[in-house]
C-alpha cells in the first residue's frame, strides 16, 4: 500500500525539570531530548513502521530543527517531500516535571506556510493509494488536497484533529473520517457527551465512512451501508497515551485495502487498535510507534 501524508511536522523538545517554572522563575533542566512530533509527522512514521511505502509532504524551515526532522524521517523509512520556507520549523517546547505533569508551548512556524500545493505535490497525491490529512495545516491546503485525491481516485482519510472548524459539505468528499469522541461531537454539532451511536448516524449521513476512537474503549466503525461495529481495545497496562490517536491513523491507512467493503474497514480498525495498544504501553510519542512485526504478533 502506498500512503501519502500531508500535514504538520514539529520538533518536540522535551525538558525534564524538577518542577514547572512559575511566571518569572528560572529552573534548571535535568535533561533535554528531541523527538519528531506534529500530527502529520507522527502519522507518517506510524504508516511507514506499519509497512506502507510512505511519502510525507510538509513545510520546514531552513534551520537545524528541519535537518533533525529530515534525518528522523529518513531513519523511519519515509520519503520526505519537504519544502523549505522562510519561517522557523514547527517546534513544541515541553516541560515534564518529576510527577510526569507537563506544560507545552507550540510554535507552528513553517507549518502555516504549507499552502498552494505544487504540481509535483499534486502528482504525489494522485499516485498514492491512500492520502492522509489532518487539521494542523491551513484548511485551504487540506481542501485542495482532498479534491486532488478525489479526482485521482486516491482514498481520502481525514483525521479531523485537532477539533476546529471544518466545512460540513467537504465531508462528502472524504472517504474515511477518523475522529475521537470530542472531535466527533464538534463536527456533528452535538453537545459533548452525546453517545457514539448518535454521532455516528449524523456523521455517516454526509456519505463518508467513519471511525470514532474511544480511548480505552476501542473504536466504533460505521458506514458502507452496514450497522456500526464496535472494535474493543486490547487490555494493556498504559504508560503514556500521547500520540495514540496518531499511531491509530497511520497504522489504519497502512493496512487499508482498496476493496470498499465493510469487512476491510473493520480489519483496518483492528490493525490500528493493535498498533495503538502497543504504543500506549511505551513512553513518548515518536519512539513508541510499533513496527509491522510487533503489530502482527499482537494480532496472532
Ligand atoms: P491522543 O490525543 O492521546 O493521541 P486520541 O484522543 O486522538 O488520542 P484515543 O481515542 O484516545 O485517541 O485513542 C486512539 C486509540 O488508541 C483507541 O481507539 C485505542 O485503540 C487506543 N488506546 C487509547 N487508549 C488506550 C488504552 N488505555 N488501552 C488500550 N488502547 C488504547
Amino acid at each position: 500500500m502506498s500512503v501519502v501524508v500531508i500535514g504538520s511536522a514539529n520538533l518536540d523538545l522535551v525538558y525534564e525539570v524538577e518542577r514547572i517554572p512559575a511566571p518569572g522563575e528560572t529552573v534548571l533542566s535535568r535533561g533535554l531530548a528531541s523527538f519528531p512530533g506534529g500530527k502529520g509527522n507522527n502519522q507518517a512514521i506510524a504508516a511507514a513502521r506499519a509497512g506502507a511505502e510512505t511519502r510525507f509532504i510538509a513545510a520546514l524551515g531552513r534551520d537545524a530543527a528541519a535537518d533533525e526532522l529530515a534525518a528522523q524521517a529518513r531513519a523511519a523509512g519515509i520519503t520526505l517531500l519537504d519544502r523549505r520556507v522562510d519561517a522557523p520549523t514547527g517546534t513544541a517546547v515541553i516541560f515534564v516535571d518529576r510527577k510526569g505533569e507537563n506544560s507545552i508551548v507550540v510554535n507552528s512556524g513553517a507549518n502555516a506556510a504549507l499552502v498552494d500545493l505544487t504540481e509535483a505535490e499534486l502528482a504525489e497525491i494522485a499516485a498514492a493509494d491512500v492520502m492522509v490529512v489532518q487539521l494542523e495545516t491551513p484548511l485551504d491546503t487540506v481542501t485542495a488536497a482532498i479534491r486532488a485525491a478525489r479526482a485521482a481516485d486516491t482514498v481520502v482519510v481525514l483525521n479531523a484533529a485537532p477539533s476546529g472548524a471544518f466545512p460540513e459539505a467537504l465531508l462528502a468528499e472524504v472517504d474515511i473520517l477518523i475522529v475521537n469522541e470530542h472531535e466527533a461531537a464538534e463536527l456533528a454539532g452535538e453537545p459533548a457527551g452525546t453517545g457514539e451511536r448518535s454521532l455516528m448516524s449524523v456523521l455517516t449521513a454526509h456519505g463518508c465512512d467513519v471511525v470514532i476512537t474511544l480511548g480505552a474503549d476501542g473504536a466504533f466503525v460505521g458506514g458502507r451501508g452496514a450497522d456500526p461495529v464496535k472494535v474493543a481495545a486490547f487490555p494493556v497496562e498504559v504508560k503514556d497515551t500521547t500520540g495514540a490517536g496518531d499511531v491509530f491513523v497511520g497504522a489504519f491507512a497502512a493496512s487499508l485495502d482498496r476493496t470498499a467493503d465493510e469487512r476491510s474497514l473493520v480489519a483496518a480498525t483492528e490493525f490500528a487498535t493493535a498498533a495503538s495498544a502497543i504504543a500506549v504501553q511505551r513512553k513518548g510519542a515518536g519512539p513508541s510507534i510499533p513496527t509491522l512485526d510487533e503489530v502482527r504478533s499482537l494480532l496472532d
